[in-house]
């Protein structure tokens, strides 16, 4: 499954905590992250993630290309609630993406591990018949 790994700069320790703790998860997967994020992860843990750019750079904007493609199967992005963001707009786009292809988005710790959850339990399974259809 492609897990796309997101987080505001508030919410990067979160992020660390969450990808250490489930990195054996984790690391069965093909991840992807905007710019900062990945960095982090990469440097906490010994997982191999694939770097979009920065968030407020356009990073949201290249996984959403990945998401309206459906070539993304989940979406963990840990949103700073308090924080306004100057790419906003580029959040909400993400979120829109994901609810026209039913993408699991999970935008807190608490969802986060839900999803984390059901990937290690192979419970997103009808996300493979999406990647056979795609190949025919
Ligand atoms: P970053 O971007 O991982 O490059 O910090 C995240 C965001 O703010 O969208």
């Amino acid at each position: 499954m492609r897990v796309a790994l997101i987080a505001h700069d508030r919410k990067k320790e979160e992020m660390i905590q969450l990808a250490v703790a489930y990195e054996p998860i984790l690391a069965k997967h093909e991840l992807y992250a905007t710019g900062t994020t990945g960095q982090r992860i990469m440097e906490a843990t010994s997982l191999h993630v694939t770097r979009f750019l920065s968030g407020p750079l356009g990073g949201d904007q290249q996984i959403g290309a990945m998401i309206a493609r459906n070539e993304m199967d989940v979406i963990i992005f840990l949103r700073d609630p308090l924080t306004s963001q100057p790419h906003e707009p580029d959040i909400i786009a993400l979120l829109r993406l994901c609810d026209v292809h039913r993408i699991p988005f999970a935008t807190n710790l608490g969802s986060a591990e839900i999803i984390l959850k059901a990937l290690a339990n192979d419970e997103i399974a009808w996300r493979k018949i999406v990647h056979e259809e795609q190949k025919e």
